[in-house]
């Protein structure tokens, strides 16, 4: 069955019914990293938020195209081609070729991902890969009459473009407001218009990374590889194009602008995108340096944190905002969502454990329905958090014996749990999934078990305390022993 999503769509600024052009066919473009450097706790959350909604797309029955691009070539250092560029100056500090930068970064990426339990996009295509496509959408432009070449550098031209078309159409800003907003041109400007901004930058001949062009050696600009790489894999017109939100004024106002100037559509139907992770208020970012590095979460090594955390718990922070809220890193926020990441882990571990009782009467209607309904609701992940709690709950009254279930809704919490915890949010069993020390305790265990029977008391008791003093704990229950870590 295919679920009837809402989504908040940035360009009609309200929530519409998701209506997939070619259904079951959805073909979704997020702009990816660009692997200059490590990628922080910031782009984390934009990724895993876009994880969550390709695994639900999938989950709800649609065939999900997901591409994600990897940025290696292009970035300079402000939006509005000015700075160096990201890669050549990061090459030189670490005394690197820029492509052995792009390599680091982009396999630190693919980890961080991986240990996030992340699924990997359909398609992650990289704009030195898709040089040529750039070019040829250069041409299309400049044939249209939208772009103009200044010494080997082309400009689009953002006044012409937007005679015909509504340049701010994604963030509705005024035009008149930008324009006296934006830097004056000065005397070493080439470009035409304040707004103006490059397709392609003639290079130097120090440019580290450069490729031949009808308009000489030159390399492109950032905002065209999404573009060209968008419409190669999904066509010129898709269904869903995403990012953070911080990339809505300049980045995706220009795609569209160079989209629409070459094929005269928009590109997507629908943009979406997600808020930010902040730190005291303030956006992360990797400019500001007030970025934590996943790497220093999950081992608590930053001046900021008290301790480590898991990844599935930093996971599970993040889901328990909606991507459209900001959300505050801070120790607190991190241990609570510790606290009930377990919760929730504890009570999975017990799920097969339980036994049917056909005298139940525990009923799990409606906490699935719940589960779906939230999601169909622009992918509103806290409400299904709040509905995987009441199952916790449900779990632990039935496994201590207060309370019975009969097999048809044991099978019913089984589902849910499969389908959302695992399939869905994609969280897994950070415990359970040590099978060494899994191993050990099953073998540890047994040895108690077998003390027991030889009513060596003396044995089974300090096992129990001793694994006790190292934070594991045994619980008895008719069904055998379990444990689970303080
Ligand atoms: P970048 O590598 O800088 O091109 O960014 C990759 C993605 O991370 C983009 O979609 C950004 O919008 C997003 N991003 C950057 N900073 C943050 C943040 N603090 N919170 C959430 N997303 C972010
Ligand atoms: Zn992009």
């Amino acid at each position: 069955m295919i679920h009837q999503i809402q989504l908040y769509n940035t360009l009609t600024r309200k929530k519409e019914i998701f209506e997939p052009l070619n259904a079951p066919h959805v073909g979704m473009y997020v702009c990816g990293p660009t692997v200059y450097s490590d990628v922080h706790l910031g782009n984390c959350r934009t990724f895993l938020s876009f994880d969550l909604i390709f695994r639900y797309l999938k989950y709800s029955g649609f065939k999900v195209r997901y591409v994600r691009n990897i940025t290696d070539a292009g970035h300079l250092e402000g939006d509005r081609d000015e700075g160096d560029d990201k890669f050549a100056k990061r090459a030189k500090l670490e005394q690197l070729e820029p492509m052995e930068i792009v390599q680091k970064y982009t396999l630190g990426f693919h980890d961080v991902m991986r240990m996030f339990n992340a699924l990997p996009p359909s398609i992650e295509p990289t704009a030195t890969g898709h040089i040529i496509e750039q070019i040829e959408m250069i041409k299309t432009i400049m044939a249209n009459g939208y772009a103009y070449e200044v010494d080997g550098t082309i400009y689009f031209d953002v006044e012409k473009y937007s005679a015909a078309y509504n340049y701010t159409i994604l963030t509705n800003r005024n035009l008149e407001d930008m324009l006296a907003n934006t830097r004056e041109l000065g005397g070493q400007d080439d470009k035409h218009g304040r707004l103006d901004f490059a397709l392609w930058i003639k290079a130097k001949p120090e440019t580290l990374m450069q490729w031949a062009s009808p308009w000489g050696m030159g390399f492109p600009g950032w905002h065209i590889e999404c573009s060209a790489m968008s419409a190669k894999y999904l066509g010129q017109e898709f269904d869903i194009h995403g990012g953070g939100m911080d990339l809505a004024a300049t980045h995706h106002t220009n795609e569209i602008a160079q989209s629409e100037a070459c094929s005269r559509h928009q590109p997507a139907k629908y943009w979406m995108h997600t808020n930010m992770l902040t730190v005291n208020g303030t956006r992360m970012s990797k400019s500001k340096g007030n970025g934590f590095l996943p790497g220093e979460l999950f081992t608590g090594n930053h001046p900021l944190l008290n301790k480590g955390y898991s990844p599935m718990t930093v996971k599970f922070f993040m889901f328990q905002a909606h991507y459209r809220s900001t959300l505050d890193f801070s120790n607190e926020a991190l241990e609570a969502s510790e606290k009930g990441f377990k919760r929730l882990m504890n009570a999975v571990s017990l799920l097969p454990k339980l036994v049917a009782n056909e005298e139940g009467t525990i009923q799990i209607d409606g906490l699935k329905e719940n589960c779906i309904n939230a999601m169909n609701d622009d992918f509103n992940s806290p409400v299904v958090i709040a509905e995987l709690f009441e199952a916790t709950r449900i779990i632990n009254t039935v496994y201590d014996g207060t309370a019975k279930i009969n097999a048809a809704e044991l099978d019913k919490l089984k589902t849910l749990v499969n389908d959302f915890v695992f399939e869905v949010f994609g969280l897994k069993d950070e415990e359970s999934s040590n099978t060494e020390l899994n191993e050990v305790l099953d073998m540890v265990i047994a040895l108690r078990k077998e003390a027991k029977e030889n009513k060596d008391y003396a044995i089974s008791d300090q096992i129990r305390i001793g694994l006790q003093n190292i934070g594991i704990q045994l619980k008895d229950s008719k069904e055998g022993t379990t444990w689970s870590k303080n």
